[in-house]
């Protein structure tokens, strides 16, 4: 008979980490400990750092990780670092079980010349720039600029082109980070266009996200007509499927409407891709590529270049390709995918066979797609095969308590009673200007210090 709980450390306090904690003491077959560790002093990952803050919506599935935190049976550690304030090594004796819930923190490349001009940067970063990040706040991003090219038309894109276009006054009562509402408020930018490589019907927004442009205050959306024109095979996924077709139907009325009276304009381009970026020392043009669509054995539709060009003026651009996950320290990772090697959440070694009590979710399981919603369903798979392998687990003595251990590594957590103290602070500082919060930007900050 075993002795004691299972303990179970979650390294990443996002969404699919609170998931995962959620399952794991839902069920009752088995008695669970869980600590949630987390790099950044606030816990939610995305929900915090990620999601828009003109969305409020979405982030109010935060009280139900709330919830989960406050359960006797989990814990939460801020200001951990896996890798440097804990090990795969370390946790070994401290737990029985390990679920790596570290999401895709990083973005993909274009690989294409003149990335690296000031000014061209990835959608991630300057989404953590106007979410008060702390890795992010002083990046500055240069809205002195009329024009920004935004690379790719998934549903970042649209969050990024549409904090870009929005006013002053359609932003101040959000939890947008301080230094980004005050440089959005002087912003220069009149044109941001938006660059689909593929047509109208394989663009990834959602109907409700394209929408919102037709509602802007200051800002009209801009369709070329021809650009909407649809090939065989993408009618057909046209006719097949009812969101690809609102997303189109949506972008013809624009097109209909003509470019409005608004100051600021965002064009929706399709079938162009950049090939360039060009200027002296900072982006100043970016060069783009007319592209046709070109069926695949597999029925995939890819872009193929005409060798037809145009330039756009533009001193900005922002990639929004795709987020990436990033190697972690010790745990088997796949170049190509950017995710940790599993099956259905068991974690692989590079031979293909099972890391004894490693585990994986979310974004790190399996790349960065889905709505937050689509973690619950992946990380209660996960939880499934954990428990069927709780039997093969050696449950006898008393590990050492994790906050002990942390002592000996120079390491002075956030647990999640001081968390409550500063989200209670930050809506507190909301109130006076009628937002729903006021970030902290560091942990010094929110620690009074
Ligand atoms: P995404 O949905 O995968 O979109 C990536 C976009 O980049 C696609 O349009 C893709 O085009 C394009 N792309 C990729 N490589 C490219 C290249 N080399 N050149 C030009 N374009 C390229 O990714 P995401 O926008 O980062 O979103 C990630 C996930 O978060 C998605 O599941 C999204 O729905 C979710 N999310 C949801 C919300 C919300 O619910 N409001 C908000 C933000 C994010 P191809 O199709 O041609 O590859």
């Amino acid at each position: 008979m075993p002795d004691r709980a299972v303990r179970i450390a979650i390294i990443g306090a996002g969404p699919s980490a609170f998931y995962a904690a959620a399952a794991l003491i839902k069920q009752t077959d088995v008695e669970v400990r869980v600590d949630i560790f987390d790099r950044l002093f606030a816990p939610y990952g995305l929900v915090r750092y990620g999601v828009a803050p003109d969305h409020p919506r979405i982030k109010s599935v935060a009280a139900l990780y709330e919830k989960t935190a406050l359960d006797e049976r989990v814990r939460f550690f801020g200001c951990v670092e896996f890798g440097k304030h804990l090990t795969l090594d370390d946790l070994r004796p401290l737990y029985d079980q390990v679920i790596f819930a570290t999401g895709a923190q990083s973005d993909r490349n274009l690989n294409i010349p003149g990335e690296d001009l000031a000014g061209s940067m990835s959608a991630t970063e300057f989404v953590a720039w106007y979410n008060s990040h702390p890795d992010y706040v002083n990046l500055k991003p240069n809205l002195d600029v009329e024009g920004v090219v935004v690379v790719g038309v998934g549903n970042v894109a649209m969050d990024v082109a549409r904090i870009l276009a929005k006013s002053y006054d359609e932003l101040k009562e959000t939890d947008i980070a301080d230094h980004a509402l005050e440089a959005l408020k002087h912003s220069k930018v009149k044109n941001i266009y938006v660059l689909g490589r593929r047509g109208p019907a394989q663009a990834k927004f959602t109907n409700p996200e394209i929408k919102e442009f037709g509602h802007l205050e200051l800002a009209d959306p801009v369709v070329l007509p021809a650009e909407l024109e649809l090939d065989p095979d993408s009618q057909k996924a046209v006719d097949g499927h009812r969101l690809t077709r609102q997303n189109v139907e949506i972008l013809r009325e624009y097109a209909e409407s003509g470019a409005g009276e608004k100051p600021r304009k965002v064009h929706f381009r399709f079938l162009v891709s950049p090939v360039e970026i060009t200027g002296d020392g900072k982006v100043e043009h970016v060069k783009i590529e007319r592209n046709r669509l070109v069926s695949t054995p597999d029925g995939y539709l890819n872009c193929e270049g005409l060798g037809e060009y145009e330039t756009l003026p533009a001193g900005m651009v922002l990639r929004s390709v795709g987020y990436r996950g990033v190697p972690l320290p010790g745990a088997p990772y796949n170049e190509k995918k950017g995710t940790i090697p599993n099956d259905h959440g068991r974690v692989l070694n590079d031979d293909g066979n099972q890391l004894p009590g490693a585990y994986v979710v979310g974004w790190a399981k399996r790349g960065p797609t889905g709505v937050i919603g689509t973690n619950k369903k992946d990380a209660e798979e996960t939880v499934e095969l954990m428990l069927e392998d709780v039997k093969n687990l050696r449950r006898v003595g008393q590990p050492q308590d994790v906050a002990e251990f942390l002592k000996t590594r120079d390491c002075n957590p956030v647990l999640f009673d001081e968390w409550q103290k500063m989200n209670t602070a930050e809506i507190e500082r909301g109130k006076p200007a009628n937002r729903p919060r006021v970030k902290f930007n560091t942990v010094d900050d929110a620690r009074g210090r």
